[in-house]
């Protein structure tokens, strides 16, 4: 079979796939751009299971983008908290803001001058809700090629191949490869035997699955999370660092980061 052929055949059976098994996801209710901003800016670093309870809260907080622009902070980062990784809620703001005052951009290259819109981001907005034509290239779409390729493919490789093969509509074609990666294509154990493009995959042993997160426990990173949710609680910001046995010299400098980014303001919370 000639390789037109084989994208064509591939991209229908998975397409038919994904229209019978979709995940039921609150933001696949509709295109518009704003709900899957929030929900792909939220998906960034989280999984899916944690971020539904909190698109919902967010979307029933603020539900236009031009409600998100006026978001207080303190709010704002209690709906977040939970999800991690909070500067991802204060750059959705600051591009709802851009937004709500300019417009969405006309172009994946505008949608990526938006605060914390990657190219991925950008493609997966664009193609859904915009009809762009392009693949939105995550590392489950990275692992999925990579098997139907035979290879590992990356950098201008991979964005060739994705661009080669897309099927269309694309926002569709790349919510068909998210589920697909996602449910069957997994990075340790693919369930070829229930994949509907197994017959065009040439080597699903081929990905090597990326290194796993450092620790979680003993990390900066807790310490932040868990300085910052006694702020929005209005607690004892030192007390909530001793509680992890943390030092001081430790809990200022998480302070200080906290503070610089905007995320708190210990002047104020001291006074
Ligand atoms: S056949 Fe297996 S490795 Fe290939 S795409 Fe399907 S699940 Fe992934």
């Amino acid at each position: 079979m000639n390789p037109t052929a084989v994208r064509v055949e591939r991209n229908d059976r998975l397409l038919k796939w994904f229209n019978a098994s979709a995940r039921d996801l609150p933001w696949r209710q509709t295109v518009d751009p704003y709900p899957v901003l929030v929900s792909e800016v939220m998906l960034q670093q989280t999984q899916v299971s944690r971020v539904i309870p909190k698109f919902d809260a967010f979307m029933a907080n603020w539900p236009k983008v031009t409600d998100l622009a006026e978001a207080p902070t303190d709010e704002l980062l209690r709906t977040w908290s939970g999800l991690g990784y909070n500067r991802r809620a204060l750059r959705l703001r600051e591009a709802s803001q851009l937004i709500a005052a300019n417009d969405w951009p006309d172009s994946i290259r505008g949608l990526m001058d938006l605060p914390g819109v990657g190219p991925y981001t950008a493609a997966a907005i664009g193609s859904i809700s915009f009809g762009e034509d392009t693949p939105a290239v995550d590392t489950n779409l990275k692992r999925v090629l990579s098997r139907w390729a035979g290879e590992p493919l990356d950098g201008s490789a991979l964005d060739a191949y994705a661009h080669d093969v897309v099927g269309h509509p694309a926002g569709t074609w790349n919510q068909a490869l998210m589920d697909l990666g996602a449910t069957l294509c997994t990075p340790k154990t693919p369930e070829c035997s229930r994949c509907p493009v197994s017959e065009w995959c040439t080597q699903p042993a081929v990905y090597e699955p990326p290194p796993r997160q450092s620790r979680f426990e003993g990390s900066h990173r807790q310490l932040r999370g868990a300085l910052l949710r006694a702020h929005l609680a209005g607690m004892d910001l030192h007390e909530a660092g001793h509680d992890l046995d943390r030092s001081e010299a430790e809990i200022d400098l998480a302070l200080s980061a906290l503070e610089a980014e905007g995320l708190i303001n210990v002047a104020i919370q001291d006074c």
